[in-house]
């Protein structure tokens, strides 16, 4: 076959597709719509069938997809309402919903300003409110997809400071050690992986009885590994804790890791967003002396998965990790306009769009009442919680998290059934080595009758339980 055989493809009928996509954006809001006005979570929904997710079998009109989509829809977990404390988000913000709901009709990439336009001056706007909360004067930031992937180019960073030759060489032997303490996220062992330093090399640091790591402890780990000749590559101090929402002492932390020249990476994944209410920023006081900083606006925030910063004190810190020249896709522009440069992922959503939309609605004093909403409710659980002899309190919450036992019933049995017959999602960890319940309060437009409510469930299901009900 020549060239000069090769067909003329037509273009579909444009009509066709701009028919289709505009119904398919219509009943896409409608769905939208409708979800919303759930305010039960389901009679706990069948959900579709498995013929109805099968891919096998010819293509269905488009009206079939959405009415199928819509049946997927109804029978997902609502995460907003007054029914789900499970994770550490929760419902949202009205203009971060409308804005994220925009981002994939746009479907920009956000490595370049060519093909991303003013998105790039949107993340640029909210990562120098984040650099100005974190305080760091001069620093940088990139979006990542989720606090894990945070916290991974946190370390890598960390690493570079270290083994300067890892990025060519590869890391070679020796022993490169990591601290954290033992509250601290999974991510860290997970990425100490990724990274080649080894899970094994992760120093769990003992944290005092409210959660937070204890400086005097890390500063002798550090000086036995130094002297052992291990590298230490970084030390993570976590603001806000997975399970007891607690916060290490940065100042006492960051003295420390001056001391001995390691890089102090602070993982608020959590607790970053305290740094936005004047009344309780004093928990991280000393976070601009770190190195780095995770925050993840989809937890506190309520803005909608993902939604995660790494913040860097000095600039030029991420490019000097991540940069890599590719002559097809970087071309000529203003590398500062350009944030592929220093992006851990190549084509990339703008997860920034959403949060600019929120603060440019609630303005920092808003932002500020939102999270005094949040510890109030949390201390108003608290204090239901201390108030009742059926139920047990664990910890004063520090945050956002209370963590509390069923005097006899085991928290994961009572969780279990919570779900399966009041459909009320909540989650269990483990405080002193027993079980308990994590009620998490952050979805400011639940009030103490919500609370109420959740906690009459608790004490019903607790009766059933220890009544052998079935
Ligand atoms: C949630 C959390 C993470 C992980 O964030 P993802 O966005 O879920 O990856 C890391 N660290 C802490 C302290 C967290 O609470």
């Amino acid at each position: 076959m020549s060239d000069a055989d090769v067909a003329r493809p037509r273009p579909a009928p444009a009509a066709d597709h701009d028919a289709a996509m505009q119904r398919g954006i219509a009943a896409a809001a409608a769905i939208a719509v409708r979800r919303l006005a759930v305010s039960q979570p389901l009679p706990v929904d069948p959900g579709p069938a498995a013929a109805e997710l099968t891919l096998d079998g010819p293509g269905a009109p488009l009206g079939e997809v959405l009415a199928a989509l819509e049946r997927v829809v109804a029978a997902t977990p609502m995460t907003a309402g007054p029914r789900f404390f499970n994770q550490l988000f929760a419902g949202h913000e009205p203009a971060a919903l409308a804005a994220e709901m925009l981002t994939p009709l746009l479907n920009g990439s956000m490595y370049t300003f060519k093909v991303a336009g003013p998105q790039v001056l949107v993340e640029q706007a909210v990562v120098a409110k984040l650099l100005a909360a974190v305080g760091f004067t001069d620093g940088e930031g990139t979006f990542t997809p989720g606090g894990s992937l945070a916290n991974l180019v946190a370390m890598l960073l960390a690493r570079h400071a270290a083994v300067a030759s890892a990025r060519d060489d590869g890391l070679g032997a020796g022993t490169r050690t990591v601290y954290a303490s033992a509250e601290s996220h999974y991510s860290i062992r997970k990425n100490a992986a990724i990274l080649g330093l080894g899970r094994r090399h992760v120093r769990l640091v003992t944290a005092d009885g409210e959660g937070r790591m204890d400086p005097a402890a890390l500063d002798r780990l550090l000086t036995a590994d130094r002297a052992a000749g291990a590298v230490p590559v970084c030390v993570v101090a976590t603001a806000g804790t997975t399970v007891l929402g607690a916060f290490d002492p940065l100042a006492a932390i960051a003295d420390v890791t001056e001391r001995h020249g390691v890089w102090l990476h602070v993982d608020g994944a959590l607790g970053g967003t305290l740094l936005l209410s004047p009344a309780h920023r004093g928990l991280l006081a000393g976070s601009e002396r770190a190195d780095s900083f995770a925050w993840n606006a989809h937890k506190m925030m309520g803005v909608a998965l993902q939604c995660s910063a790494l913040l860097v004190r000095r600039r030029g810190r991420l490019a000097a990790s991540l940069d890599e020249t590719a002559d097809y896709l970087f071309q000529g522009d203003d590398d500062a306009f350009d944030p592929g440069h220093r992006s851990l992922l190549c084509g990339r959503r703008n997860d920034a769009l959403k949060l600019w939309a929120a603060w440019k609605h609630l303005g920092d004093d808003g932002w500020a009442a939102r999270v005094e909403r949040q510890l109030a409710l949390a201390r108003y659980a608290a204090a239901a919680i201390a108030a009742d002899r059926s139920l047990e309190l664990l910890r004063r919450p520090q945050s956002v998290t209370v963590c509390f036992a069923v005097r006899g019933a085991d928290a994961a049995a009572v969780c279990e059934r919570l779900d399966a017959t009041d459909a009320v999602k909540v989650g269990y960890g483990t405080v002193d080595g027993r079980r308990a319940i994590r009620l998490v309060c952050v979805d400011p437009v639940l009030g103490a009758d919500d609370i109420d409510t959740f906690l009459a469930a608790v004490q019903r299901t607790a009766r059933h339980l220890r009544a052998g009900v079935t």
